[in-house]
Formats: C-alpha cells, sequence, structure tokens
C-alpha cells in the first residue's frame, strides 16, 4: 500500500487512522515491554571482543625499556601515541593519551581556560563578563550540560549532513567577541551521524573571530566507529588550523571508550604545541603520570593502527544490524506518512528521529507508558529545549537486535498515535 501524507487525510480517514493506532497502542502497552534505547553504550558482545586486555600486559617494561609501574611519562605511552596519531592523522608530537575519559580531558581544558585563560587569551575566561559557545543543534547532551554547569551561555546553529552551519558559525565569531568556544563531533556526530567536510572544516578553522582565543573543541569521539565498510577520513582539522595561521584554535579528543572498554579506556588529545605545553604544565599539577599499564595493555592489545581498525570492524558486524533494524522499523511503520524524517549514519551511536512539530515530548510519554526508554525530548539540545519539540536520539547498541526490533516497531506506533493526535486537535 502506497501511503499518503497524514495531513492530508479526510477527517473521517483520520478518525479511523488514529482508532487503529490506538488500538496498536493498548496492544503495545499489554506487552509489559521493559526496553531502554536512552545511551550510547556498547553491547556486552561489542565489550567481550576486548576481554583479553583483562590478561595484559605481559610485561612492565615499555619500548625504551622504562617500567610502566612508575610515575612519569605525562603525555603517556610514546608506542600508544603512535598508533592514535596515525589513526587521527596527526603528528605523534601533537598528541597525549591520558586516563579513560576524553570528556574528562574537555572539563579539564575548559577549567584551565576559564581559570588562566590559554594561548592567545587576553585575560582568564573567568574575567570575561560572559562568555559563549556555539552549539550546532542537534548535538551532544553532555557537552551542553557541562557549559551550563560553567555558566557558559549556549547560541545554537544547524547542524548539516555536512557539518555546522558556516555562514551561521561565521556571523557569531567573527562579530562577537563573547563567542570564545564551538564544540562539534566533526565524524558521525552525535545524534545526527553527520560527518564534517573538509570544507566545512576549512572555513572553521579559517574564519577571522572576535576573541583572539577562540577555541573549537573537536571532539572526534567516533573518528573509527563506522558501520559500513566506507571509513571515511576526519577532516584534517590541525593542519587546515595551522595553515590558514590558527594553529592554536582546534583542539581535539578522542577515546577508546567505543574501542575497547567504556569504562577502562584511554583517552587522548591532539593540539598545537603552544596547547599542548599549556595543558601538560597544568596537568603537571594535578598528575605525575597517567596510567601506563593500561596504556602498555592497549598497545599490545592492538599491536598496531591496523589492529585498531580490524577490532572496529568487529564491532560494525554487531552493531551494524541494530541499525538496520531501527530504519526497517520507522521505514515500516511511517514511511510515505510525511510525519518523521531519521537519519541512516554511516558509522557512529546514533541516529536522529525528527517527528511532526509539537509531538516528540508526547511520543517519549507514550513510550515511557509503554515501557519503553527514550532519551528525554530535547536532550540534543542546549538547555534540553528544543524549540520544535520534534528531536529524539535512538541509541540501539546496548540493547539485543531482537530487542531494537520490538523497541523500535513500538516506537513507531508511538510516533503515528502522537502525530495522530496532533493532526485530529486531540493532543
Ligand atoms: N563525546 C561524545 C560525542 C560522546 O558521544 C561520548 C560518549 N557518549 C563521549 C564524548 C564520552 O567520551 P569518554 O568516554 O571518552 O569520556
Amino acid at each position: 500500500t502506497t501511503r499518503v501524507p497524514l495531513s492530508t487525510l479526510s477527517p473521517e480517514d483520520l478518525a479511523a487512522f488514529l482508532a487503529e493506532k490506538q488500538a496498536a497502542y493498548t496492544a503495545l502497552q499489554e506487552r509489559g515491554l521493559t526496553l531502554d534505547l536512552t545511551r550510547g553504550k556498547p553491547a556486552p558482545e561489542q565489550l567481550d571482543l576486548a576481554e583479553d586486555l583483562l590478561r595484559l600486559p605481559t610485561t612492565h617494561l615499555d619500548r625504551s625499556g622504562a617500567d610502566v609501574r612508575n610515575y612519569g611519562g605525562l603525555e603517556g605511552l610514546l608506542e600508544l601515541r603512535e598508533i592514535f596519531a596515525e589513526l587521527l592523522g596527526v603528528e605523534v608530537a601533537q598528541l597525549i593519551c591520558q586516563g579513560n575519559s576524553s570528556l574528562t580531558l574537555m572539563h579539564q581544558t575548559v577549567t584551565n581556560l576559564l581559570l588562566w585563560g590559554g594561548p592567545g587569551s587576553p585575560r582568564p575566561w573567568k574575567d570575561e563578563d560572559v562568555v559563549r559557545f556555539v552549539c550546532p543543534v542537534p548535538g551532544y547532551d553532555r557537552h551542553f550540560s557541562m557549559l551550563a554547569d560553567f555558566g557558559i551561555e549556549m547560541v545554537t546553529v544547524p547542524m548539516h549532513h555536512d557539518g555546522p552551519d558556516v555562514e551561521a558559525v561565521r556571523a557569531l565569531v567573527e562579530n562577537d567577541p563573547t563567542v570564545k568556544g564551538l564544540w562539534i563531533v566533526p565524524t558521525y556526530a552525535n545524534p545526527s551521524g553527520a560527518v564534517c567536510s573538509q570544507e566545512v572544516a576549512a572555513a572553521l578553522m579559517a574564519m577571522p573571530s572576535a576573541a583572539p582565543d577562540f577555541r573549537i573543541f573537536w571532539d572526534n569521539a567516533y573518528a573509527l566507529h563506522h558501520l559500513t565498510e566506507e571509513e571515511v577520513k576526519s577532516a584534517d582539522a590541525l593542519s587546515l588550523a595551522a595553515a590558514s595561521g590558527n594553529p592554536d584554535r582546534p583542539i581535539l579528543f578522542a577515546s577508546t571508550s567505543k574501542i575497547t572498554f567504556a569504562g577502562a579506556g584511554v583517552a587522548v588529545m591532539a593540539m598545537s604545541e603552544a596547547n599542548k605545553a599549556w595543558f601538560l604544565q597544568h596537568l603537571g599539577m594535578a598528575s605525575i603520570g597517567p596510567d601506563k599499564v593500561n596504556h602498555l595493555r592497549h598497545v599490545e592489545f592492538f599491536g598496531d593502527a591496523e589492529g585498531v581498525r580490524a577490532h572496529m570492524r568487529k564491532h560494525r558486524d554487531i552493531i551494524a544490524p541494530k541499525f538496520a533494524a531501527v530504519d526497517d522499523a520507522l521505514t515500516a511503520e511511517l514511511e510515505g506518512l510525511d510525519i518523521a524524517e531519521w537519519t541512516r549514519p554511516t558509522g557512529g551511536y546514533f541516529v536522529n528521529l525528527d517527528v511532526l512539530d509539537g509531538t516528540a515530548s508526547r511520543v517519549v510519554e507514550l513510550a515511557k507508558a509503554a515501557g519503553i526508554a527514550l532519551t528525554p525530548a530535547g536532550s540534543s539540545f542546549p538547555l534540553g529545549q528544543d524549540p520544535r519539540d520534534r528531536n529524539i536520539r535512538l541509541a540501539p547498541t546496548f540493547p539485543t537486535l531482537g530487542e531494537v526490533e520490538t523497541a523500535m516497531a513500538g516506537v513507531a506506533t508511538c510516533v503515528a498515535l502522537a502525530a495522530a493526535e496532533k493532526l485530529s486537535g486531540q493532543d
């Protein structure tokens, strides 16, 4: 059956559609489900891929003969830095390896900028009247909640399939000296799956900024997390910035949270020489060195950069079918009705679902009452406020394939029901 847009149905046909969806929803509730599509966590099978880490390292000596059990080596183990420099397309000298969380490194970076300022800062950010960040939306909720916690104001710009809206960013960055930062997930964005093109990255790195210490937080959490055989290469942020005379603008972050263990991986950071000296100077006050045993464990486990790529293909084999199941369920129920749009990401951990304007909160509420937990509507926007109440972030990696199928069929029913309610004036 070819469907017609729901908004074009006659009142009688719409009433019949609504009754059909209400019946389907009642049946869904009667199943007594308890399913969860809220957070982008690796499934147990994915964690099992790295189980051998628990038996490594086999030695306590690094390549240079240093004892990794002891203090020291603030920049992290050289052999691991080499692997991640190759994977992220940066110089080894630009990259450091630290503890398990890249989010912590981002937090430390903002803290340092607030307390002391960074290279090029006229003063510490805490001494500015206002500090603003440009936030492409939809985006990663933890970036936004961190900024809110620091009292940093957020100004949104649209996120397109090839990165943030360059002209919207430019209008803010060029003219407003209170705009000190921009946060971006360049490859397989959370939640849209967008990949920032080399052209957009070049424009972001080159545009004049009113603030002399404008920083781009280049959170490449999903750089290696391909869902298809096409393994896209991330835009070359550090080189582009250096080539356009703004070497200190970008700071790169990544981690093995979704490569090895989400709770016990390694986080990395890459940046200009000046930024690195600045960051290490402050880090040296907080630590005598990172967990190099874990660094060596990762080096032994992977061997080299190709070992990491091969490992990521095993993740892909586990999670790609779950992403296909999301698309299949939404297509089966909603295609042609013109009440929802969703992404078909080629990497990363999320699907972005845009439902009929004004119905996202209702969809999440309906799903919850049917035992399906979704991320709260609006969570991909600063302060949780989606001006159109239409955006829902789906995270299909953690549940089993069968659970994703069941949950998504239910979500699709909720999307259709909420739209029918809205269009028939029942909301
Ligand atoms: N950045 C993004 C875009 C993420 O989606 C996540 C995890 N959800 C993180 C950072 C967290 O990274 P880490 O585990 O290294 O702190």
